[in-house]
């Protein structure tokens, strides 16, 4: 039976890290275990940043945003001999086991440590929803809200001005926060990787929206990684009767209160990771499926093909 396990946070941050880590710590006290929080992701595992948590130590962050042990990224941990630094600093403190809170590259790690003798769970923490064998990411739909706030606003504003408001939403080459927020915000049109990005026929169909459907406005959005969207915003004032304003949303998409899906997915997850531990299982990850709470080996999950995306994109056609 494992008697102490650590905890970091690893890669990009997401609203619901804390709540995670809230649960991890909680639960596996109540189960019996000495909970360790490993600060700044891989990095503080390799420096030996490795403190105590209790139960009182992680009052106070469920409703908070970001992460209270912080995160970094380490490319060095790909190197054998840095994650053998890190190994000794769990050894020394008697660290069998550690939930790794973060994205793909953060599993990859874990599944490495796993292999070394440490069993490792993987949990998925990112806004971008783009881990494939999960349905819901940690901060996913907390990110939705924000995007929709700030879309919702910018209506009212493009509403006034017959504008195209471009807004670029991050997602990481995955396009459901894009999707979502453009049903869910009643947007025009929608460019995400999975749908590609031809500018001549958005032009035209924005041309169309203007002279043919007399829209006083309209909202186009943009993943990410595809395309300049200021330099877009001109190309539409030349080429439309609308006048192209692009806003890049940035990081405030990860900051904020987790809402309440976020907490509870996180809590759950959280409560999976303790139970997979105490059953010495590692190299796996934890995910939601047809709303059930699973696991799978870290090796499937990473070559999961992502799942079909037509149900929602053809939604969103019919809407138009
Ligand atoms: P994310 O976890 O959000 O995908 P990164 O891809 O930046 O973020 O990965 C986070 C960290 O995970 C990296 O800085 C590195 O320390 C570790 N990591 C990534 N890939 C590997 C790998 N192949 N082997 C070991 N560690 C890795």
């Amino acid at each position: 039976m494992i008697k102490r396990i650590g905890v970091l946070t690893s890669g990009g941050d997401s609203p619901g890290m804390n709540a995670a880590v809230r649960a991890i710590t909680r639960i596996g006290i109540n189960a019996g275990l000495e909970v360790f929080g490993i600060y700044n992701g891989y990095k503080g595992m390799v420096e030996g940043y490795i403190e105590p948590l209790t139960t009182e130590s992680v009052s106070e962050i469920l409703t908070r945003g970001g992460t209270v042990l912080g995160s970094a990224r380490l490319p060095e941990f790909k190197d054998i001999e840095v994650r053998k630094k890190a190994i000794k600093q769990l050894q020394r403190r008697g660290i069998e086991a550690v939930v790794v809170i973060g994205g793909d590259g953060s599993y990859r790690g874990a599944l490495e440590l796993t292999h070394m003798g440490i069993n490792c769970i993987g949990l998925p923490g990112t806004i971008d929803n783009d881990i494939t064998c999960t349905d819901y990411t940690i901060g996913f739909m907390t990110a939705l809200e924000t995007v929709v706030d700030a879309v919702d606003k910018l209506r009212d504003t493009s509403n006034s001005h017959h504008r195209c408001s471009i807004v670029e939403v991050m997602g990481n080459r995955c396009g459901d926060l894009a999707l979502w927020s453009g049903i869910a915000c009643g947007a025009e049109i929608v460019v995400t990787s999975e749908s590609g990005f031809d500018e001549q026929d958005i032009l035209d169909r924005l041309r169309d929206l203007d002279q043919i459907k007399k829209k006083k406005h309209a909202i186009v959005i943009i993943s990410e990684k595809i395309t300049d969207v200021h330099q877009f915003a001109k190309r539409v004032t030349l080429n439309t009767g609308f006048s192209g304003r692009a806003t890049v949303l940035g990081h405030i998409q990860r900051g904020g209160s987790p809402c309440p899906f976020d907490r509870m997915l996180a809590s759950q997850m959280g409560e999976k990771a303790i139970d997979l531990l105490m059953q010495g299982i590692g190299g796996q990850c934890v995910a939601i499926r047809d709303n059930q709470i699973v696991a799978y080996p870290i090796e499937r999950a990473l070559v999961m093909p992502s799942s079909s995306k037509k149900p929602l994109t053809n939604l969103f056609e019919r809407l138009g």
